[in-house]
Formats: structure tokens, C-alpha cells, sequence
């Protein structure tokens, strides 16, 4: 099934590199918000990547985590939750909606990690839908969402099943009319079958992490591993980029440590987009724009840009200005 002509857009050009505003711009507003959003957009920032969860209800919402965390949620009477909340697939759409996550409690470790975070008291945890409808909407018509579609192997307690998780969020993209300005993505490879079986024109995104043994991360690339559907590194003479399209995938997006220039390569000859996750250090910014990949997804848009601009180069394609962001309003 061939993808939309659109997706041609997020390729990486001799003089532009895409930047992808990760949870919206975690740096510097709280994450995965429709305010995040806005902001990103409002900088010429024409991607946001986000994360998604479902309600008890099955409705599609923007948030990274199984439960809500006590680093960024506060109850309705104002306090930070003590511990880790409720899952979001036992909670209400109403229920939900009561949270605060509009900043990070003060002296804590991600706190810390996010120093220039503002803090917007009164943000919710956003619906999949809001986001589509304000893509939707006049201003943001050369806007594009990746959207991390969050599930764990070993839980199925976080989601739905599949087949319905995958079902609701494509209807709420496809109620939008905005399929053709998304790509998915998922570290569960058995979501990205999920969503070729149901919808296999939109671009499937492989999220990939080789575990390293310090500290060891429970995701997601080795042999037999339950997020990869049954698939086989070892089978396409460990080449994650041979895997991934000889799966039908259109997009690889590596742990930007793991890329090599012999892999980026690779993944060009087979046709694959490479956006890597999360670059946020100068130099790491600096190492993924002389690799020269396709998107950049980053906590950072700010810095990406600033450093693009400092190699005469800008985060879009020729015809989208970067210096006017197209009438979009920051407010
Ligand atoms: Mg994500």
C-alpha cells in the first residue's frame, strides 16, 4: 500500500533537517499538552511527536506514562500525588480530565532533568482528538503529528486490546481528516501490525533501543523479544534497517546513539526515513546533523534550530518558510 504523497515531505533535504518537538517542547512547557503543542507550532516547528494512552473508555489520550506520575500530577484540591496514580485504562474520561498536569513538583528528580520547564497550573491531559481537530483547523494545515502509540508486551493491563486500542485511535485521526499529516510509531512492534492490518496507508515508525547492559532498559531490540512480534534480528544479518523494511515499515527511529553512519546508510538504500530520539545535547545535535537524518525529535526545538541555522541550514523543505510559521498564532 503506497503511503500518502505527503509523507515525501519529511524527508531531509541538502539544506533542511525536520524537527520533531518531542511531548510538544518538554524543555521548556509541560509535556505532551495541547499549550506544548501550540507553542512547538507556533516556533515554525511543523512535527510534534506525542505519546498515547486510552481511558477505561477507550478514548485516546496524550500522555507518556501507564499511570499518571507524581512528578507531574496534581488532584483536583491542588496536592501532588504521593505515588504513582491509578492506570489511565481503569480511569474515566471524566476522572482524567480533573487532573493537573500543568508542572513538575518542585525538588523533584525530573524536575531537575527540565530546570527551564514553566509552570501553567490548569493544564489537563489532552484528548487525541483535541490535538487532530486544532491540526485540522485553518493555520495548521502543513503541521504533522508522530504519534507514539504506547503499549507493553508484558502488560496488558495498560490498553485495550490491540485490535480496539488501534481502532479508536485511527477513527479519532481518520474523524479528523488529518491521516495524511501522521506517522505511528511504537516501540511494541505488535501495535505497527496492528495499525498495517487496519490503516496500512499511514507510515509506520520502528522505535528501536539495543539494551546495553548499564543500566539495562526493558525495550525493546534482541533476540526472541516480545516487542518484536516474533521478528528476527539475526535473520537479516543484524540489520536493523533490512528488518524493518523488509516488515513493509517506512520510517526507523533509533536511540540516536545507536545510529551509525553505516546503518543511516543502510536505511537509505532501503528506502527508510531515520528519525532519531530524543537529542537534546549540543553535541549530540551537532553528531545527528553532520549524519544527516531526517528528523530530529528533541525536548529542544529551539536549540535544533539555532544549530541548524549555524550550519546555513533550516528544519524545513523549500517551499515552507521557517521564518514565517504561516500565520500560525502562538496564542
Ligand atoms: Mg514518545
Amino acid at each position: 500500500m503506497r503511503t500518502p504523497p505527503e509523507f515525501e515531505e519529511l524527508k531531509c533535504g541538502p539544506r533542511h533537517i525536520h524537527i520533531h518537538g518531542h511531548r510538544g517542547a518538554r524543555g521548556i512547557l509541560p509535556e505532551n499538552t495541547l499549550e506544548g503543542f501550540r507553542f512547538t507550532f507556533g516556533i515554525g516547528v511543523r512535527i510534534v511527536e506525542l505519546d498515547i494512552f486510552a481511558t477505561c473508555e477507550g478514548t485516546p489520550v496524550i500522555t507518556h506514562n501507564p499511570r499518571l506520575s507524581p512528578y507531574s500530577t496534581r488532584s483536583e484540591d491542588g496536592s501532588w500525588l504521593q505515588a504513582e496514580g491509578p492506570l489511565i485504562s481503569e480511569l474515566t474520561d471524566l476522572e482524567l480530565s480533573r487532573f493537573d498536569v500543568g508542572g513538575l513538583q518542585p525538588g523533584s528528580e525530573y524536575a531537575n532533568r527540565y530546570p527551564d520547564q514553566a509552570f501553567m497550573p490548569g493544564l489537563r491531559v489532552p484528548l487525541l482528538g483535541d490535538l487532530c481537530r486544532m491540526i485540522s483547523a485553518n493555520g495548521y494545515q502543513d503541521t504533522w503529528l508522530n504519534v507514539e502509540i504506547k503499549s507493553h508486551p508484558m502488560h496488558p493491563e495498560n490498553t485495550p486490546s490491540l485490535p480496539v486500542y488501534v481502532e479508536r485511535i485511527l477513527s479519532v485521526i481518520d474523524e479528523a481528516e488529518v491521516g495524511s499529516r501522521v506517522v505511528l510509531q511504537s516501540f511494541d512492534w505488535r501495535i505497527l501490525h496492528e495499525c498495517a492490518r487496519q490503516m496500512p496507508e499511514i507510515p509506520r515508525s520502528y522505535l528501536t533501543y539495543t539494551p546495553k547492559p548499564n543500566p539495562p532498559r526493558p525495550v525493546n531490540v534482541y533476540e526472541d523479544s516480545p516487542w518484536m512480534d516474533g521478528l528476527s534480528l539475526a535473520a537479516h544479518g543484524n540489520s536493523l534497517p533490512d528488518l524493518i523494511a523488509s516488515d513493509g515499515g517506512q520510517v526507523w527511529g533509533p536511540f540516536h546513539h545507536d545510529l551509525t553512519a553505516e546503518d543511516l546508510a543502510a536505511a537509505r538504500n532501503n528506502g527508510l526515513l531515520v528519525n532519531v530520539w530524543t537529542v537534546n545535547e549540543f553535541a549530540d545535535i551537532e553528531r545527528m546533523i553532520d549524519l544527516k537524518v531526517d528528523g530530529i525529535i528533541t525536548d529542544y526545538p529551539g536549540r535544533v534550530q539555532r544549530r541548524l541555522l549555524d550550519h546555513g541550514m533550516t528544519w524545513t523543505p523549500p517551499r515552507h518558510s521557517a521564518a514565517e510559521p504561516e500565520g500560525v498564532a502562538i496564542a
